[in-house]
């Protein structure tokens, strides 16, 4: 699903990445963990294809990121990898229903099909009752289910979620850890970045990174 091969990213004089190799098959769980500025969302928003290595190879589904054009990699994005983030990233005073539905604005369905597909992933999250509120009126935990809803709503293959219990109370977190675990027992590919060593812990896989390098799990 994701492959890595020798990837660097420099910020200037910060190498955020060096030298990383990393296989993800599709079906894995996986959990990255390292401290803060180890390069854990560096290396997420690479197989995310959200940002380009400065050297190596990554290759997502088969294609080769540094090859292929902004649209292709539109495309790629669109259709194959859905994002959660620590943040949530929801439009503000939008209805759940629509934040979610625009998560399909690119693949082009029309309003009413976007509204019954966003629907259908607001029931799977368990917020089938909150379909009209706006993100000011949800608890953190609700918004976060909004922002997983959104991210599935086109049925990706690979899930990618950075931090994403980073801002929930420990019981918000735990719902949202069950929905990621229930989206990859129906074959989805999840990759998250916990800074929560029990959730580290129970995942099936561990990436660990330490100054922009994989230091366990690289499974190459
Ligand atoms: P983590 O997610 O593990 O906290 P990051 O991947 O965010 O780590 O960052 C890795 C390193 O790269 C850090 O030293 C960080 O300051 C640097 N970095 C990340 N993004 C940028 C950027 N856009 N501009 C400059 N430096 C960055």
């Amino acid at each position: 699903m994701a492959e890595l091969r020798d990837v660097s990213r420099r910020y200037g004089d910060v190498a955020a990445l060096s030298g990383v190799s990393l296989g993800i098959e599709q079906g894995e769980l996986v959990g990255i963990v390292g401290p803060s500025g180890s390069g854990k969302s560096t290396m997420l928003n690479m197989i995310g294809t959200l940002d380009r290595p400065s050297g190596g190879t990554v290759r997502i589904a088969g294609h080769d990121v540094l090859s292929l054009t902004d649209r292709r990699l539109s495309a790629l994005r669109a259709n194959v990898i859905g994002f959660v983030f620590q943040q949530f990233h929801l439009a503000a005073g939008v209805p759940a229903l629509d934040n979610v539905a625009d998560g399909l604005l690119y693949a082009g369905p029309s309003l009413k099909e976007r509204r019954l597909r966003a629907y259908d992933a607001l029931e799977r999250v368990g917020l089938g009752h909150r379909l009209g509120h706006r993100p000011h009126e949800l608890s953190g935990g609700e918004r976060q289910r909004v922002a997983i809803a959104r991210a599935v709503v086109g049925d990706p293959r690979l899930l990618l979620a950075d931090e994403p219990t980073g801002n929930l109370d420990s019981r918000s977190g735990a719902g949202v850890m069950e929905l990621l675990r229930g989206l990859h027992a129906g074959g989805t590919t999840v990759v998250v970045i916990t800074h929560d060593r029990d959730i580290a812990a129970s995942l099936p896989r561990q990436v660990e990174m330490l100054d922009g390098r994989v230091v366990e799990g690289a499974r190459t």
